[in-house]
């Protein structure tokens, strides 16, 4: 495969735990000025307190993921820290045919699969200047086990690795920035305009 079927664009977002690629994309849906939409994962993750199965994420037995995965229901899928996440495929693959720009909210491994099948997809990085933040982050996210949260951190550095096959690296530190640094980012890729075949 070798362009984005239908005239959606993919919009890939990727970044540390804790660099904020989750609040930036609240924050882009909220202002709705594209045709966005957000892809649902499926994980092998257990739900976070508040987290809803079919709203945060699709969430899966190894087994039941695994089925999936055999059956080609994937659009790409990886391992991350201990569990397995994917991107549903055929529900993505309707958006795009809608005109849609769906956000794909993943891990490095994942972007750089979305890349090899869809080389138009825009790959977008979320950082912040010091690794310190991070963790801080999580810690104030309170989300995780302690050590889960180290578990995060190394692989944050093994993360930063990746920026290079990035189109954008966007500096989370000040949040209003970011946010509009993304806009500006989406605004180029379409006027704000309805999609053109891609
Ligand atoms: P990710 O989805 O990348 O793991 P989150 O969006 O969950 O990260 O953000 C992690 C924590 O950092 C959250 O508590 C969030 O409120 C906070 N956060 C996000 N962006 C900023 C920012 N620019 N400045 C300070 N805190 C932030
Ligand atoms: P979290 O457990 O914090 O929700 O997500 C952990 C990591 O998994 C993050 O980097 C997130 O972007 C990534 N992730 C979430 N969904 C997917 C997916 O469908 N595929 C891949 N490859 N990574 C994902």
């Amino acid at each position: 495969m070798s362009r984005t079927s239908g005239r959606g664009k993919l919009i890939v977002i990727s970044g540390p735990s804790g660099s904020g690629k989750n609040t930036l994309i609240r924050e882009l849906l909220r202002r709705s000025k594209w045709p966005l939409v957000l892809s649902v994962s499926a994980t092998t993750r257990p739900p976070r307190p508040g987290e809803k199965d079919g709203v945060d994420y699709f969430f899966m037995t190894d087994e039941q993921f695994r089925r999936l995965a055999d059956q080609g229901g994937f659009l790409e899928y990886a391992r991350y820290v201990g569990h397995w996440y994917g991107t549903p495929r055929e529900w993505v693959e309707r958006q795009l045919e809608d005109g849609k720009w769906v956000l794909l909210e993943i891990d490095v491994q994942g972007a750089l699969q979305i890349k090899q099948k869809h080389p138009d997809a825009v790959l977008i990085f979320v950082r912040t200047s010091s690794l310190q933040e991070y963790e801080r982050r999580l810690r104030q996210r309170g989300t995780e086990s302690e050590q889960d949260i180290k578990r995060r951190l190394e692989q944050a550095k093994r993360e930063l690795e990746y920026l290079p096959y990035y189109d954008y690296v966007v500096t989370n530190d000040e949040l209003e920035q970011a946010v509009n640094q993304i806009e500006g980012i989406l605004d180029q890729l379409g006027g704000g305009q309805a999609c053109t075949q891609s």
